[in-house]
């Protein structure tokens, strides 16, 4: 048996990202500016609550401008829109972002292309995903994928001329992932699996690296794994634990206890790729109040 794997600790790595973004936010106070996210939620779903939580509260400990708007579930799309669009026009707000997911009348796609792509530090406008195809980093990257490059750069994995392997194909997570992974100068060999890939297991069996991002609970198994490979598991899932405090427990899309063995590395859940994603809206609402400073960002919103 190999030596036990590496767990990669997603909370320390924050704390890495933290420290950078104070120096950087500390100089662009010296400017005038102080970088303001917004975050919209829709609702009460308890989930999205508490994300936005999180996500207030680390902008506050950052000394970062933090609105949150909260409307309730029934807002039509209308009143939305004319929400996003107010944000849109403020100047204190250099980042916006809607809670997903929204409730059902409201269609995702136009909200996110009404609030336009220089202020969309979720990376989710279309001009946002070309510039992350074509290789242009003045764009914004989905803060997951973001998160799970530097995770596994600050593990000392070597990406480049790995075979990477995604479970997955959201806009959120997997889609991203694969074009950050196989851009130039990041050099991975990348396959994305789905629910229609044929032959799965022996397809994440030849992985250097594997990134589940599938929303099933536990489904990367031993047989999936090769002895050495590095895991990175994005899942969050909810399972009923009678004996947990709120009677359920967060478990990732791998089988920790049965696949951890077999890896070099590994990322926990939570404590993993989890406090990465919000690191990374942190610094991407910084990258966008810098841009908009430099006068790049109202280019990038033409
Ligand atoms: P989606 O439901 O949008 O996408 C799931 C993807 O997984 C789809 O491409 C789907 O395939 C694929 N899939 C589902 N079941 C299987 C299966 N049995 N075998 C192979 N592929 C399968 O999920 P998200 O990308 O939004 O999220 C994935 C997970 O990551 C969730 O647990 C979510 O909570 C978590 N997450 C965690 C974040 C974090 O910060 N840690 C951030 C975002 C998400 P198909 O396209 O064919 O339907």
């Amino acid at each position: 048996m190999s030596n036990p794997p590496d767990l990669i600790d997603g909370r320390a790595v924050a704390e890495k990202v933290y420290a950078e973004l104070r120096g950087e936010i500390a100089a662009l106070k010296a400017e005038g500016i102080t970088p303001g996210l917004a975050v919209v939620l829709i609702g009460d779903d308890p989930a999205s609550r508490a994300y936005v939580r999180s996500k207030d509260k680390m902008c506050r400990e950052l000394g970062l401008h933090s609105v949150k708007l909260e409307l309730p579930a029934e807002t039509t799309q209308t009143d939305l829109l004319a929400h996003v669009e107010e944000l849109t026009r403020d100047p204190a707000i250099h980042g916006i972002l809607v809670q997903s997911p929204p409730p059902k009348q409201i269609d995702e796609g136009a909200i996110v292309r009404a609030l336009g792509p220089a202020k969309d530090v979720d990376g989710f406008h279309p001009l946002n995903i070309a510039k992350l195809a074509l290789g242009d980093a003045s764009g914004f990257v989905p803060c997951t994928p973001l998160g799970c490059l530097r995770l596994l750069r600050e593990s000392g994995v070597a990406v480049s001329g790995a075979h990477v392997v995604v479970l997955g194909r959201s806009m959120i997570v997997g889609k991203p992932l694969a074009l950050l992974l196989m851009q130039k100068g990041i050099d991975a060999t990348v396959t994305v699996v789905h629910s229609r890939t044929r032959h799965l297991a022996e397809i994440t069996h030849t992985a250097d690296v594997i990134v589940a991002a599938i929303g099933q609970a536990g489904f990367v198994r031993a047989e999936h794994v090769r002895e050495g490979a590095v895991v990175i598991d994005v899942g969050i899932n909810r399972v009923e634990d009678a004996a947990a405090p709120r009677g359920y427990r967060l478990v990732g899309d791998v089988a920790f206890d049965e696949v951890a063995p077999k890896t070099a590395a590994i990322t926990p859940v939570p404590g993993g790729v989890g406090p990465m994603t919000i690191a990374m809206l942190m610094a991407n609402t910084v990258k966008a109040a810098r841009l908009s400073s430099s006068g790049a960002g109202g280019a990038a919103s033409r």
